[in-house]
């Protein structure tokens, strides 16, 4: 596992993974991560360009323009969303603290899904089709 699941077809919910590789589907352009550039990836995938691979939006846009982003993050490469995860978790159906953000995911593209009625399965995390339109 690890990569993005449909799970149920009428709604078209996808579910945020615990580990992700570069080369999964983003569901917001349906192409791998490492093909596109910030600002085309959900703020959580960002989070790991610049935190975790220590890389500015412009040296990874640039990486995306030359097609050498494998050569940074590996096709391969696991990447872990746990602790993202495991925060989007801990909201536990509450909503959002700033009125201005979508009140499903807080901003994050990534809802909780504290009674398991979108992924079937208490504690799951979605992403969040009322944002980008897909469902
Ligand atoms: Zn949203």
């Amino acid at each position: 596992m690890g990569a993005l699941a449909v799970l149920d077809e009428p709604l078209h919910v996808v579910e945020v993974p615990e580990r992700f590789r570069f080369s999964d589907e983003n569901p917001l352009t349906l192409e791998p991560y490492a093909r596109n550039k910030v600002g085309d990836l959900p703020p959580y995938i960002e989070e790991v360009i610049t935190d975790e691979l220590g890389l500015s939006p412009q040296e990874w846009d640039a990486l995306v323009e030359q097609g050498e982003t494998y050569s940074v993050v590996g096709p391969h490469k696991e990447y872990s969303l746990s602790r993202f995860v495991a925060s989007v978790r801990r909201r536990n159906g509450r909503d959002a603290p700033n009125p201005k953000v979508c009140g499903d995911c807080w901003g994050t593209l990534a809802c909780d899904d504290y009674d398991g009625s979108m992924t079937g399965r208490k504690g799951g995390v979605y992403f969040c089709g009322f944002c980008t339109g897909t469902f």
